[in-house]
């Protein structure tokens, strides 16, 4: 099954074809740079990095843009506030986007338009919209004519009637029609500006985009992504200047993620900053933050709550846990001890765990190519490590199967390159002889799996077996932790 990816005009999956064989385009709305990064902002980013990197593993060629709104009416409002220019704002907040994006390891973009690079480019664009009966210049403004474009509405699903029925009747006697949207927008004296065909002023914040992405990606390109909240106006607007100042169909897919939920209200700037990006990696690995973040379908609204975030870390944890213990079986199935599994043969639990490992495989792409659903893919991770632990808890760590163990490795490793799992690496340093087995761990987070499931019975014989082996286990809040039962004589 190719890969298939949502289609937002007709609502339903279709098979990707790419605009150009072998390439993949994708342009995602970038921050606004008025204040620090938080948790909402980087799950656009980290989404469109799992889907980046997916592609390539596809065998795509990926160009990657990512935009910075670095000039904007909340930016001068800050630099005002702060008493500093508004330059020095926008360059302190990229710089610590880039922080925050390393340190969840995101791929860097291949380019990071900046609208003020880019201001000719958007004046050329607003030109042609006017030129081609799309948009008018009135009082040192410019507007996009919404009735000009037919398909106005069709990508957030709106109709115009029932829109122009809902518009508050301002007294604006610049549009032509309410729904009209600005292209370009005086500036006032004392307010940043650049000189333009309309008198000095400064961009839309919507034509930036369908400028910097056509210039990069052409006036036809595979993907955009962003939030859910982008969708209307931002990308409604974003396609149609792009449609009608080119005639292509501007992006083919639109990936917009779900967005960050904090009990029952959306994550905005003014929820204060406890989940700025800054705050958050003081406290958390990043690398659990990302787990947070793509354990789920990118377009699936995402709750947070400290209590979610220290449960998804506990599950973080184990897998990290089970792909260590997968790296050190396979090496020590690669051993020539004589205690292995002859090559060409496989043990009654090695026929078993090769025939699991093989669904896992089927079931993690299968979840990648079902419109990037990073969260099941992981779901199949989880259970490639149970497999495991039920073959290494069968055999007791000894005659180990090479084969299935080298296929498990390597399907965790394949999805650590697409998923960005294990920054850094796994530590893969051989266990000290005297602490506690492989095969008792498995033990251990197969009872701790149970007691997640509720199955207390499961966890109770567990719990036996573990004790009986002469290891004693303590419950916590977030996990258990194990250790050799002191002895008593
Ligand atoms: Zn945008």
């Amino acid at each position: 099954m190719p890969l298939q990816v949502l289609d937002h005009t007709t609502r339903t999956k279709h098979p990707f074809q790419p605009v150009r064989e072998g390439h993949a385009g994708l342009y995602t709305c970038g921050l606004t740079v008025q204040d620090d990064p938080h948790l909402g902002h980087m799950f656009a980013f980290v989404a469109c990095d799992m889907i980046r990197r997916y592609l390539g593993h596809l065998g795509y060629e990926v160009t990657h843009v990512q935009n910075f709104t670095d000039i904007d009416d909340k930016i001068i409002q800050r630099a005002r506030r702060e008493g500093r220019d508004w330059r020095q704002v926008a360059q302190r907040n990229i710089d610590r986007y880039h922080e925050a994006a390393a340190a969840l390891a995101i791929q860097p973009a291949h380019h990071y338009p900046r609208v003020t690079d880019h201001v000719d480019d958007i004046i050329a664009m607003v030109e042609r919209l006017i030129a081609r009966g799309h948009a008018y210049a009135s009082g040192g403004d410019v507007y996009f004519r919404v009735r000009s474009y037919d398909d106005y509405g069709r990508l957030s699903g709106r109709d115009l009637d029932q829109m122009r029925a809902g518009v508050r009747v301002e007294v604006d006697d610049r549009k032509q029609d309410p729904l009209d949207f600005t292209l370009w927008k005086r500036s006032a004296d004392d307010e940043p500006g650049w000189d333009s065909p309309w008198g000095r002023g400064r961009p839309g914040w919507h034509i930036e985009c369908s400028a910097m992405a056509t210039r990069y990606l052409g006036p036809h390109f595979d993907f955009h992504g962003g939030g859910r909240d982008l969708l209307f106006p931002h990308h409604e607007n974003e396609l149609a200047q792009g449609c009608c100042a080119t005639g292509e169909p501007y992006a083919n897919h639109w990936l917009h993620n779900g967005l960050l939920y904090l009990g029952n209200t959306k994550m905005s700037k003014s929820d204060g900053n406890f989940l700025a990006m800054d705050v958050l990696l003081d406290k958390h690995p990043a690398a659990e933050l990302r787990f947070f973040l793509l354990n789920a379908h990118f377009r699936s609204q995402l709750d947070f709550s400290p209590q979610r975030l220290a449960e998804s870390a506990a599950a973080y944890q184990r897998l990290r846990r089970g792909a260590e213990r997968l790296h050190r079986a396979a090496a020590d199935a690669g051993q020539d001890t004589g205690d292995r599994v002859p090559e060409g043969l496989l043990s009654a639990p090695g026929g078993r765990l090769a025939q699991a490992v093989d669904a896992r495989r089927r079931g993690f792409f299968a979840c990648m190519d079902d419109d990037f659903n990073s969260g099941g893919a992981i779901g199949e991770l989880f259970g490639l490590v149970r497999d495991l632990n039920q073959y290494l808890t069968a055999t007791g760590d000894r005659g180990l199967d090479p084969a299935p163990l080298t296929a498990a490795r390597d399907l965790i490793d394949e999805a650590d390159a697409i998923l960005g799992l294990f920054p850094g690496g796994l530590d893969l340093v051989a266990a000290d002889p005297d602490a506690v087995p492989e095969a008792i761990r498995s033990l251990v987070d197969e009872r701790d799996h149970a007691r997640q499931a509720r199955d207390f019975a499961r966890a109770d014989a567990l719990r036996d077996r573990i004790e009986a082996e002469g290891y004693s286990v303590e419950d916590g809040p977030h996990g258990s932790t194990v250790r050799r039962a002191e002895r008593t004589a």
